[in-house]
């Protein structure tokens, strides 16, 4: 075993993720948890949270998931900011890519929540790869120069018009909502080449070979035209993010992946929690118990364990 080589790695730093990484971590399992952004997942979207267990008073998602993050670096896990782009999963050893590296690991987690969304604007599925793009890491060098807008009012999209704005000439951050998920005094939106326009929504995606042009209406009915290269699509919605997966894994009709009661997919050594999964439910309460099996799971796969119950200090 090289030192680079992780017992696990966990796709995603959810509740699901994290808990999961509490677990592996304490149970001295060499943990990475890749996490594209703090403030990407549902949890970082929810305003107060007070049901879950143990509470003694509503919080904010942001900091319910801070204290996640916290217990699960304090046992040990390596947190590491990074939006997984491919896997390779077929193998004994297991392999995520992100942008700048590779990760090796003999198990894998997969907790990367729910919050994709089907392409909703007229043009967004066309021009897909030819202008529009969900990952402003991957592809904002093809805009050096350029016009681009990025589209969403959450942290993350005012993050993803900062990084574009060093590479194209003009960002346009366009909000639906009125207001922006972010401080007035955040530093990216005093940048200079960056233009905000909130409650106006991009109605239609035009152009030949690439993207030309967007189409806006404001709330109250007006349209206008934009000319523009490039469109980043931040809205969200409700669908299992299994993009980067690339068929791997087996997932149901409505795009979750299938798993069984020990969480495990079907490739071995894979594992998946949380709101990615065919679940019933989606609440933290229950992403965090499926991570505790998961990572049991992931345990169990990386020592040859044979089944058997686990218990509060197993
Ligand atoms: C507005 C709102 C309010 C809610 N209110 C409540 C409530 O009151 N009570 C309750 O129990 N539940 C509530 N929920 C549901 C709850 O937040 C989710 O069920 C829970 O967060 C799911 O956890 P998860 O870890 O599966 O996914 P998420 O919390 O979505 O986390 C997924 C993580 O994966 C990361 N990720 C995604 N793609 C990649 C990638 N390619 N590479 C690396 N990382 C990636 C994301 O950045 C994110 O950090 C609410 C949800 C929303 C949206």
């Amino acid at each position: 075993m090289t030192d680079s080589l992780y017992d696990v790695i966990i796709i995603g730093g959810g509740p699901a993720g994290l808990s999961a990484a509490q677990y592996t971590a304490r149970a001295k399992m060499k943990t990475l948890v890749l996490d594209k952004s703090s403030s990407a997942g549902a949890l970082a979207f929810a305003s107060l949270i007070e049901n879950y267990p143990g509470l003694d008073k509503p919080l904010p998602g942001p900091e319910l998931l801070a204290i996640f993050r916290k217990q699960a670096v304090g046992f040990g896990a390596e947190y590491v900011e990074a939006q997984v782009i491919g896997v390779s999963l077929a193998g004994e050893i297991k392999e995520a890519f992100t942008m700048d590296k590779s990760y090796q690991a003999k198990s894998l987690i997969i907790a990367t929540g729910s919050m994709g969304r089907k392409a909703t604007i007229k043009g967004e599925a066309e021009f897909l790869g030819r202008g529009v793009s969900y990952c402003a890491i991957c592809d904002a060098a093809f805009f050096r120069g350029k016009t681009v807008c990025v589209l969403g009012d959450s942290e993350e999209a005012v993050k993803e018009a900062g990084l574009l704005s060093r590479f194209a000439e003009t960002v346009y951050l366009i909000s639906p909502s009125k207001e922006l998920k972010v401080s007035s005094d955040n530093p990216t939106l005093a940048i200079q080449n960056l233009k905000v326009i909130t409650g106006q929504s991009v109605t239609s995606i035009e152009g030949g070979e690439l993207v030309e042009k967007v189409h806006l209406r404001e709330v109250g009915g007006a349209e206008s035209t934009l000319d523009m290269d490039g469109v980043f699509v931040y809205l969200h919605g409700s669908k299992p993010v299994i993009d980067f997966l690339q068929g791997s894994v087996e997932v149901s009709e409505a795009e979750c992946i299938m798993t069984n009661k020990m969480t495990e997919t079907s490739l071995p050594g894979v594992f998946s929690a949380g709101d990615v999964t065919c679940t019933e439910v989606r609440q933290v309460v229950i992403a965090a118990a499926q991570g505790c099996i998961a990572a049991l799971s992931a345990e169990q796969y990386v020592f040859h364990r044979k089944r058997k119950k686990y218990d509060w200090h197993g």
